[in-house]
């Protein structure tokens, strides 16, 4: 789980040191790496969280968000602090394309890249690596990475316990899907003696949707909502017009997918969404069904067992039509 570790002793001495994590990042990916980022602040490190894009509005409020940096609003600052960096952590991704635009910068400099992650498959391009495909999120590693590796249970605070504690719960469903073991609830119960406002934390997330965005589901449940009974299967398609007509912004479409897959019965959902230059897809299943290997095979994607993406440069029908001729393979687990 734990490769690379002599490396450790680098954090001993102050350190130039930049946090990465996957493009388009989600609550634990943005989680993962503010927790981080204030632990190594403590520790007396030069610290900056370097994204690929924008992020969600209802990740608006964790604490450190605002010294965060974009890399396409400042290419020149990020490309000298990329390239004159000691370690970069690589937060909730082990394949270098996931952080889209960064990906060439990431791959080049000279620091020791860090990877912490829960992804399947990892690529090998790390000095150091905490990973485990069984951890709930990301987060919950950087809470052990903290409290086990480094043996810091006391340096957990109350801004790093709330960057990790969303980061648990958005990736988890809200403690939902079956990565959520006893032993994430005991770190859930100390991130909530660190500080951590359980109800306040929820409240931020969920309770934070525009007008917009509650009509826009409205519209994709009536209109966008496709169910398959034969293969037990339901989907939504998107296309670039319905995004527009409802001001869709980014984060606006999380969690469609779960509609899908809360109809009785339905084993397998999609969100295939026309972002304009390319097809983005999401899928979710229960049980055995490999996303994953979905994602991997017809999708240039991949993530976990029930929880995957991908994307494709052909038009929204098509890549649909596509996934609808490939259910056939998978029908005697879709359908028993
Ligand atoms: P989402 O559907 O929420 O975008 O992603 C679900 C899971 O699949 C996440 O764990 C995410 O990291 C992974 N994932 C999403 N898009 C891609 C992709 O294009 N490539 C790969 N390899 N993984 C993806
Ligand atoms: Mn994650």
């Amino acid at each position: 789980m734990l490769t690379g570790e002599n490396n450790l002793q680098l954090l001993a001495t102050p350190q130039n040191i930049i946090i990465t994590t996957h493009h388009k990042p989600d609550g634990d990916a943005l989680g993962s790496s503010l927790g981080l980022y204030h632990w190594l602040q403590a520790k007396g490190h030069h610290v900056e969280v370097v994204l690929s894009s924008d992020f969600p509005s209802f990740l608006d409020w964790m604490p450190g968000r605002d010294n965060v940096i974009i890399y396409p609003q400042e290419v020149e600052r990020t490309t000298k602090l990329v390239e004159s960096a000691d370690i970069i952590f690589c937060l909730d991704y082990s394949a270098l394309s996931r952080t889209n635009i960064l990906e060439p910068l990431i791959r080049e400099a000279k620091g020791q890249k860090w990877m912490v992650d829960h992804h399947l498959d990892p690529e090998d391009f790390a000095q150091l690596t905490y990973w485990d495909s069984n951890a709930a999120a990301t987060a919950q590693l950087i809470y052990t990475f903290i409290a086990e590796v480094n043996n810091d249970c006391e340096g957990i605070t109350a801004d790093i316990a709330t960057c990790l504690y969303a980061g648990i719960m958005t990736d988890t469903g809200s403690f939902r899907f079956r990565s959520t073991t006893a032993a994430v609830h005991h770190i859930l119960a100390h991130l909530i003696d660190a500080g951590a406002k359980n109800w306040e934390i929820h409240e931020k997330v969920y309770n934070s949707s525009t007008e917009n965005r509650l009509k826009f589901l409205g519209y994709s449940l009536l209109n966008c909502l496709e169910v398959i009974p034969e293969y037990n299967t339901a989907l939504f398609a998107i296309t670039k017009e319905d995004l527009a007509k409802f001001q869709v912004t980014t984060g606006d479409t999380e969690g469609l997918v779960n509609y899908a897959l809360s109809i009785k019965g339905i084993r397998l959902a999609g969100l295939f969404i026309d972002r304009t230059e390319l097809i983005k897809l999401s899928l979710r299943s229960i049980g055995e069904i490999p996303c994953n290997e979905i994602c991997k095979k017809y999708f240039n994607g991949g993530g976990h067992l029930n929880a995957s993406g991908g994307s494709s440069t052909e038009e929204l029908e098509a890549v649909v039509e596509r996934f609808k001729s490939i259910l056939p393979e998978y029908k005697e687990i879709l359908t028993k």
